[in-house]
């Protein structure tokens, strides 16, 4: 998964490099460091709101509003919204549910669905290349944060002009939320989560750093941790070639992200898993109920028949049903 982009780069990579150019430049680590600085502030306001959430400062009920709806609204924005559906378009939304998911993408305050899916769709073409944003060959640091710290790669720049974002483009929605990205995210991201809690009588301090403040860094790194945790650590059923893996811990903190073998070997299943244990990909659960009611539809996955055809071909043998470690019925 691609992340916040707090460069203020314009949509489209405009810089060109030659090959050369790009060769010489490969090396070179720019900073950015307005980001660093950026960033850090955010990490340590984040810190405050951790205290703050685990004291006896914070009200049970604003515990409650940002652990059980804000932050699963804003992750849900990303994964059931700026993921899957709009990325991957691994399921149709209605005009009522693609606004509900990019009023909850915009409070993530991880850039535009149009900038966060560029990104993304570069993820998935360019995977682990100089021109993947966060290619996890350059370590845990740089594909978890450390993408967003320094300028982009040339390589990135010059293939980023190639992908085709038409699609998205063409949504009048995207395009309003692109347009007004910066004030839009920060009465969503902001103003409104810290605005609630006080509503019941919660301190105006305590609203901003728990309620806005902790709940966009916890949700930054759930999304982090997918580009990182799951591109290093885990089993490898679907495709052993690649590096992405299953990684539990990952798709519990992130709504069910983290099944990242079987996501990058079939981008189109709107379960980013096989299994789909609710308990695990609560965004799988968030879309059926969606299509339950008539919110979505065409839902695409991947049938048990190819799915078990490609383990056999590509996989490490650590499935559990088609594994090589399977033990066979006497
Ligand atoms: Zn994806
Ligand atoms: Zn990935």
């Amino acid at each position: 998964m691609t992340s916040q982009n707090v460069q203020s780069e314009p949509i489209q990579y405009v810089e060109k490099c030659n090959s050369a150019n790009a060769t010489n430049q490969k090396s070179k680590v720019q900073i950015v460091w307005i980001n660093v600085i950026l960033i850090s502030l955010l990490h340590i306001a984040a810190l405050r709101g951790l205290y703050l959430l685990l004291t006896s400062e914070t009200m049970w009920i604003t515990r409650f509003f940002v652990l059980v709806f804000g932050m699963p609204s804003a992750a849900l924005g990303v994964t059931a919204g700026a993921h899957r559906l709009w990325s991957h378009k691994s399921y149709k939304a209605k005009l009522p549910l693609k606004i509900l998911l990019l009023i909850m993408n915009t409070s993530a305050m991880q850039n535009s669905v149009i900038v966060w899916a560029r990104d993304h769709r570069m993820h998935h073409t360019y995977s682990e290349t100089d021109a993947d944003p966060h290619n996890s060959r350059r370590g845990f640091f740089f594909s978890h944060m450390g993408w967003l710290l320094v300028r982009k790669h040339p390589e990135l720049k010059a293939k980023g002009q190639t992908i085709d974002m038409s699609d998205l483009w063409a949504d009048p929605l995207l395009r309003f939320q692109y347009k007004y990205y910066m004030f839009l995210s920060f009465i969503l991201g902001v103003a409104v989560p810290t605005y609630i809690p006080t509503l019941w009588g919660e301190k105006l301090e305590v609203a901003f750093f728990v309620s806005a403040i902790l709940k966009y860094v916890y949700t930054l790194h759930g999304t982090w941790l997918v580009n990182s945790a799951a591109h290093m650590w885990g089993m490898k059923p679907y495709d052993k070639h690649i590096n992405p893996v299953e990684n539990l811990t990952v798709s519990f903190i992130t709504s069910g992200e983290g099944f990242h073998n079987y996501h990058h070997t079939f981008p189109w299943d709107y379960k980013t898993a096989e299994l789909g244990n609710y308990s695990l990909n609560w965004t799988k659960l968030f879309i059926d109920i969606m299509a339950v009611i008539g919110l979505a539809y065409d839902l695409k996955t991947a049938s048990p028949e190819i799915i078990e055809k490609r383990i056999k071909r590509t996989g490490d043998g650590s499935h559990k049903i088609h594994g090589h470690e399977e033990i066979p019925y006497e």
